[in-house]
């Protein structure tokens, strides 16, 4: 028997119709763990009883007595829809203020999100952040309700009050997806709460309802309140739980996914050719876009854990072919072929070891090292997956030392191993001063990354010498500059100019890749086009590296193929360091107009070409009007409003812009939206709990680069300088 049903799931596993790889994205303390562990309740008894006792993995018992809940990670739950069994794989994306980093990664894995938004509070920063990152990936959202008891309980809200503050948090949801959807979903992924895109209930008394059901079963939003307005508490119950009976929130929310996120196999055809630069001719490219398990094998990392017993398991996504135990995969980008030991899934909350998972499917490998997240596996090799970017870069570096020099050891390892779980934490040595550095989004993170290490890890941390990162970039148009080779036999003339705003966008959000590329590929050509070049330049960008654009503009020169990587080598060095101060360099487009070359290539090898081109960056850099750029922290700021004032007070006195305020009455509530130059927020958080007695709530929106003010350019310029022991007067010359 038990066998039998073992093999449900793996049958199900083959039929990509009937799989949704989906993940719940919320704000912290909406409801996301309590919904979760709700739908894996309901959908519990289906699937334990479908994957059978027989299988239960033995392995790693060690772990669940110790209470790890790697479980957590990706869970395979079975739901019955409309008389047919459906696989539903749920990602878990991180409950904690984590500022986005493994919301992103998780979002790879998945093809559909629930977002979660709480009923009182409405849309909150992060519902925001995770709804973008999720579009960004090409995840298509549908939106549950939750706590819609409390609107009752605790507001008193009478039923068209209800209606009204769920059509609200409808349209702030769509206006999101408007703003962030991939062009051509903009129209296609908005809520329709009339088709059931939208469900709302309550997570903690499990039941829901949307459109359609409350047209089928006849439930109205007075009998949800007159449920909860019942005075006899016991009575009240029962009511509630008959709701609970009669609309189960999993079975709800189960069906929403099934009906309106997409299976794997319609959803890789959108998603390869944004995730993926290969080939889409090739057999692998055809594969992925198919979600083909007779295809060769792709596997996506996305999430890596380190397990004392099993050592590192890694997470993620079969896109292409089958996923066989003891297989042998390159880790693409390294030159490195291993062998997969063991291949498993979770299903609720066991783990159940499997031969192989088919394309389409979510799963876990035990075996091949040192894998992080973003990591592409395959049976050939091929273009790995597009690297999983973060919405925002690390802009501040703060020096971490242990309290007790005993830990330097330690804070190292878990430092580095933060580092390869977060894509957003930079760890480094100071060589000279043996210092561990480490760069974040901003003081915030940081903050919780010290906390993290300090209270959860153990090891008493202090911080110190923060040091900002800025950029520089140009203002105008550059003379053509030469840059002559040392031995005077090739020269390359060069313009730069400020990149324009559409095709800076478009490499911040990662739809144009960054990196060398060797030859025109038409999908970016396209993207470039759109942004306004001509079709002939667009085909002649040869490289994007830290937001700035290299073009190979020249004519006619015979041997422009045998250097141009030397070129694009010299350009990106110059993006790592500028003139101004050695800051990397920013939406600049650096245009080679002209280049004259030695008949012989001995003439022109690396040596000659590099100190040239770079030359003539630099002197066309500095003639372009050039400048730097400072970090700026968009925060939104909850308060109470009584303290509204002295919140402004402590933006305007930090070069601060006010951008919102917006003051709910109803909850006696202030919204500020406001712009807050890094080097000017480091004190911001103690500063706003002191002056709100600790009800201030900050959260991150967006973290972006803007103009220095003109009086402290040459200020901070000096200093940088100082600090990296370049000469302070050199600058601009
Ligand atoms: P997460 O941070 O999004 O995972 O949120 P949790 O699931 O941990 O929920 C945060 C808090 O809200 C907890 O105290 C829950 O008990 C509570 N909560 C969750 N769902 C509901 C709900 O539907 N109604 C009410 N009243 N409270 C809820």
């Amino acid at each position: 028997m038990a066998k039998q049903e073992v093999k449900t799931i793996e049958e199900l596993m083959k039929i990509s119709e009937r799989i949704r790889n989906i993940g719940i994205i919320a704000h912290i303390d909406h409801g996301k763990s309590t919904m979760t562990d709700s739908l894996l309740a309901g959908a519990g008894l289906l699937s334990e009883r479908v994957a059978g006792e027989a299988r239960k993995t033995d392995f790693l018992e060690e772990e669940q007595k110790r209470g790890i809940t790697i479980q957590a990670t990706a869970v395979t739950m079975v739901h019955e829809y409309e008389g047919d069994l459906y696989l539903i794989n749920l990602i878990d994306t991180p409950g904690h203020v984590d500022y986005g980093g493994e919301v992103t990664r998780a979002m790879r894995a998945v093809d559909g999100a629930i977002v979660v938004v709480d009923a009182v509070e409405g849309v909150m920063p992060q519902t925001e952040t995770v709804l973008r990152q999720a579009m960004r990936e090409r995840v298509k959202p549908i939106l549950y309700i939750n706590k819609v008891d409390r609107l009752i309980n605790e507001l008193k809200f009478p039923p068209d009050k209800i209606k009204e503050r769920i059509i609200k948090i409808i349209m702030e949801v769509n206006k999101l997806i408007q703003k962030y959807a991939p062009k051509e979903f903009k129209d296609k992924w908005i809520l329709r709460p009339e088709t059931g895109q939208v469900g709302f209930g309550s997570a903690i008394h499990k039941w829901a309802l949307s459109i359609p059901i409350m047209q089928s079963t006849g439930i109205t939003f007075k009998d949800i309140y007159d449920a909860y307005s019942v005075q006899d508490d016991e009575e009240k119950k029962k009511r509630i739980e008959e709701l609970s009976k009669k609309v189960p929130l999993y079975k709800v929310v189960l069906d929403m996914v099934i009906k309106h996120l997409p299976s794997p196999k319609e959803a890789q055809k959108y998603r390869i050719p944004r995730l993926w630069r290969g080939d889409l001719n090739s057999d692998v490219g055809k594969s992925l876009l198919n979600c083909d398990p007779n295809g060769p094998t792709v596997f996506v990392v996305t999430k890596v854990i380190h397990d004392p017993q099993a050592g590192e398991i890694a997470f993620g996504r079969v896109f292409s072919g089958i996923l066989r135990e003891k297989s042998e995969l390159y880790v693409l980008g390294t030159d490195r072929k291993e062998r997969v030991q063991r291949v498993f899934i979770v299903v609720i909350k066991d783990r159940y070891p499997l031969n192989e998972i088919p394309a389409g499917n979510t799963g876990a490998i035990i075996g091949i090292r040192e894998l992080k997240a973003g990591d592409t596996l395959a049976s050939v090799p091929t273009e790995p997956f597009e690297e999983i970017k973060h919405l925002f870069e690390p802009v501040l570096t703060k020096a971490f030392e242990p309290e007790d020099p005993k830990d330097l050891t330690r804070l190292m390892t878990v430092l580095t191993q933060l580092a390869r779980e977060d894509n957003t934490l930079r760890v480094e040595i100071n060589p000279e001063t043996g210092e561990y550095l480490v760069t974040g989004l901003g003081p915030m993170h940081l903050e919780w990354i010290e906390t993290k290490i300090s209270k959860y890890i153990g090891i008493p941390v202090k911080t110190s010498n923060p040091i900002v990162k800025y950029r520089e970039t140009v203002t105008k148009k550059s003379e053509v500059k030469q840059g002559r080779s040392p031995n005077k036999h090739n020269d390359f003339f060069i313009y730069v100019e400020p990149l324009d705003d559409c095709i800076y966008e478009k490499i911040r959000s990662g739809e144009i890749p960054e990196g060398y590329y060797r030859k025109p590929d038409e999908r970016i050509v396209k993207i470039f086009e759109e942004c306004g070049l001509d079709r002939e330049t667009a085909k002649r960008v040869k490289a994007v590296f830290n937001g700035n654009v290299f073009i190979d503009a020249t004519r006619g020169i015979v041997h422009i193929g045998e250097v141009i990587e030397m070129c694009v080598n010299a350009f990106k060095e110059m993006t790592k360091g500028g003139p101004l101060a050695k800051e990397p360099m920013a939406k600049v487009k650096v245009v080679m107009v002209d280049a004259k070359l030695h008949e012989d290539s001995i003439h022109r090898g690396p040596a000659q070409v590099i100190p040239a081109v770079r030359h003539a960056i630099r002197e066309a850099f500095l003639d372009a009007a050039p400048i730097l750029l400072e970090p700026v922290q968009t925060v939104r700021i909850d308060i109470p409003s009584e303290y509204l004032g002295d919140v402004l007070k402590l933006i305007q006195g930090r070069r601060g812009q006010v951008l919102n305020v917006d003051v709910d009455e109803e909850m006696g509530n202030t919204i500020v939206i406001a712009k807050v130059p890094v080097a000017e927020a480091l004190d911001f958080l103690p500063a706003l709990r002191s002056a709100t007695m600790g009800k201030g709530v900050l959260s991150l929106i967006d973290v972006t680069f803007e103009r220095l003010p003109p009086e402290l350019q040459e200020k901070v310029i000096r200093e940088i300088r100082q600090r990296k022991g370049l000469d302070p007067d050199a600058a601009y010359v």
